[in-house]
């Protein structure tokens, strides 16, 4: 809560700041503000990222609020049809694959598994390597658990990293080299701890493709 309301009322005064700097290059004008003019630039721009931030934040405080009721037992395959819909045109941009194996029905709100799927498979999409993206979508049942994986051939990551990834705002590259503002796997994370389960990176070795996996109840636990 106090995240929600602190990103939230952040929000109206950095409104102001970026405001006030437009007017000022708008009134004294590019050219007249000479050699201050790419400080007034920088305060721009920080205002446009900062405002970035507190929109991911206010996002991450959204998914850490459980969905109203009980969860109804959804059709994943369906779910995830519309979310590589929704992603029709990165796919078709990059060319990629995406197969899925055997999905079952599971305990989980659909907005929810839906969040999930995305944020993983565009992840996979964004890192992809120089080969031509390969996705997979899976699930097995394991002792009253239904485990998910989601397998690319991108870029890897290290195993070093492999927890620290789902940490708010935390992220291996840099922002010139992929955008982002590492806040989607900690959307995951919070999303899959809901619903009892958990999240993480199986063996990943560096320049060999990444799988996420996740578990959900296989059940409606009440
Ligand atoms: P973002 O993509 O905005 O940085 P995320 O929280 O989704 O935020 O991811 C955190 C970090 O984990 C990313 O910056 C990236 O370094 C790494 N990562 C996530 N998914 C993958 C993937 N499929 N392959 C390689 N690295 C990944």
């Amino acid at each position: 809560m106090f995240a929600y309301s602190a990103s939230h009322d952040l929000q109206e005064p950095l409104r102001n700041i970026a405001i006030s700097a437009q007017l000022i290059e708008r009134t004294v004008g590019h050219e007249a503000l000479g050699p201050s003019a790419p400080f007034l630039a920088e305060v721009l721009t920080s205002a446009r990222r900062m405002g970035a931030l507190l929109e991911d934040l206010l996002a991450y405080t959204k998914a850490t609020k459980y969905e109203e009721g009980p969860p109804p037992t959804v059709d994943t395959a369906q779910v995830l049809a519309g979310v590589l819909q929704s992603l029709r045109r990165v796919i078709d941009e990059t060319g990629a694959r995406v197969t899925t194996g055997n999905l079952p029905a599971v305990p989980i709100h659909a907005s929810r598994l839906s969040q999930l799927f995305q944020n993983l498979i565009s992840n996979s999409l964004k890192y992809r390597s120089r080969e031509v993206p390969l996705v997979h979508v899976d699930a097995a049942g394991r002792g009253g658990w239904c485990v998910f994986s989601i397998s690319d051939n991108g870029i890897g990551i290290d195993p070093r990293f492999a927890e620290r990834i789902f940490g708010l705002f935390q992220r291996i590259h840099g922002r010139d080299e992929y955008p982002g503002s590492g806040i989607g796997l900690a959307i995951c994370q919070r999303v899959v701890e809901q619903y009892g389960g958990r999240i993480w990176v199986e063996h990943s070795t560096s320049g060999q493709g990444s799988t996420f996996c996740f578990t959900i109840p296989a059940r409606p636990r009440y």
